[in-house]
């Protein structure tokens, strides 16, 4: 009998949720609990890290978990290496479901950076104001060129204060659609954005406005993680876990 453990908190892992609701495939889906309201799911939810690498494995075997599905963000590089350490200690298979990333293409004014100590390199120069599409956990960094406007968009109003001396907040969260950011680039008067290169469709208005409007995009690359085997649809999933396991890599 199959059992699925989803790493969620992408747009990707709550599809293969509701497709698993669907055909009644038993499914527990994990977040790491950072925003205050998580989206409901059509599935049971639990919340909150596992203890490292041991901890998910654990979780796993006591849980009779069959499959383990990591369908969190590209970005989230620690608990991808969580999920294949503890896959490989408790023998439940992985496979990682993940988004290709965005190619830039013809009217786009792409900065390819390596990370986000770079990006905030790239930005060392005359006062602008940027739009720092980047969520909310290395704003710090970004301290190190105080001279700019920063728009922040965040999914939850932030309590503490923010690292940043010059900057506004958006709360909000995604999918975006391209009217709505095209206005909010124009409202601010946004002259240059810093994006991960996250993928998919959820957060890629900002980039055909950030072409519209012929803006320069600092764009963040993916950390690199080891090989592992991975799919981009939930049909493949399905087919992971109903037929071919193995994957190789
Ligand atoms: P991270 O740095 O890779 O993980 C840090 C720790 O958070 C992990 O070691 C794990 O704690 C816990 N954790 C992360 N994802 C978890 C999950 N789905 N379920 C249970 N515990 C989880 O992760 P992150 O970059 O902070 O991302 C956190 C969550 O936000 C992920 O679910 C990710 O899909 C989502 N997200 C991230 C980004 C981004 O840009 N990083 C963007 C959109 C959404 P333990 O070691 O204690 O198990």
């Amino acid at each position: 009998m199959i059992k699925v453990l989803i790493l969620g908190g992408t747009t990707e892992a709550a599809a293969l949720a509701k497709t698993l609701a669907d055909l009644r495939i038993p499914a527990l889906y994990s977040y790491a609990g950072r925003v205050k309201s998580p989206k409901p799911q059509p599935i049971p939810i639990r919340t909150g890290g596992f203890g490292g690498p041991d901890g998910l494995a654990h979780t796993l075997q006591t849980g009779g978990f069959t499959h383990l599905v990591d369908a969190t963000h590209p970005f989230a590089e620690q608990i991808s290496r969580n999920a294949l350490q503890a896959s490989s200690t408790s023998g439940v298979p992985l496979v990682a479901f993940t988004r290709l990333p965005w190619q830039p293409s013809h009217g786009d004014h792409w900065q390819p950076v390596a990370n986000v100590e770079a990006a905030v390199r790239a930005l060392s120069g005359p006062r602008q104001r940027i739009m720092l599409a980047i969520g909310r956990q290395h704003l710090e960094a970004f301290r190190a060129q105080p001279q700019h406007h920063y728009l922040l968009r965040l999914v939850d109003e932030p309590t503490d204060p923010l690292p940043l001396p010059d900057c506004t907040v958006t709360v909000d969260r995604g999918p975006f659609t391209l009217d709505s950011d095209r206005a909010l680039l124009r409202r601010h008067g946004i002259e240059r954005i810093v994006s991960k290169n996250g993928g998919g469709d959820g957060a890629s208005a900002k980039l055909t406005a950030a072409r519209e409007l012929q803006l320069p995009v600092l764009m963040i690359g993916r950390p690199a993680l080891p090989t592992r085997p991975e799919v981009h649809c939930v049909d493949q999933v399905l087919h992971w876990l109903c037929h071919d396991t193995d994957l190789g890599v």
